[in-house]
């Protein structure tokens, strides 16, 4: 079993579309291990995304990323990161596959309903961000 972290970004929730996606976790078999919901300040923000901060978007993304709640989660499933990945679909809604989680609930590229590790390194990494290891159901 593997780990993932994901985030259901501002605009999602903004649409009512986190119970959706919440559901659609449980129906494509991930267990959630943590769950909260919060909104990010804007040093969290540049941090999170620090990887991108040479990228000419992202100032605009930190922005996007701070300007409503998001819900954090923690997912466990075999090949966490790689499954969750292939549900959320390409960064452009405009070129996801269909049934994509973005392609069904994403605005643009930028506001794009949720995040996904992209590594097993990055996803310890990133639930370490938000997540106590006592916060985390084993
Ligand atoms: P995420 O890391 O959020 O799961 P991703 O791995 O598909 O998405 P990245 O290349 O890591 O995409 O980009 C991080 C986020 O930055 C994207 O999800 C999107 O919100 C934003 N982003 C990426 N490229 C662009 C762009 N060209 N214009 C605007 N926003 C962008
Ligand atoms: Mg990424």
């Amino acid at each position: 079993m593997n780990r993932t972290f994901i985030i259901i970004k501002p605009d999602a929730v903004r649409n009512k579309y986190s119970g959706k996606i919440i559901d659609r976790i449980e129906s494509e078999g991930f267990r959630i291990l943590g769950l909260r919901l919060l909104q990010l300040s804007d040093s969290q923000a540049k941090e999170f995304y620090a990887v991108h901060k040479e990228r000419p978007f992202y100032n605009d993304l930190c922005k996007f990323m701070t300007s409503g709640p998001v819900m954090v989660a923690a997912l466990q499933a075999d090949n966490a990161v790689q499954k969750w990945r292939d549900l959320i679909g390409a960064t452009d809604p405009a070129e996801a596959a269909a049934n994509t989680i973005r392609k069904l609930y994403a605005e643009s590229k930028e506001a794009n309903a949720v995040h996904g590790s992209d590594s097993d390194d990055n996803a310890q990494q990133e639930i370490a961000f938000f997540f106590k290891d006592s916060d985390l159901i084993g």
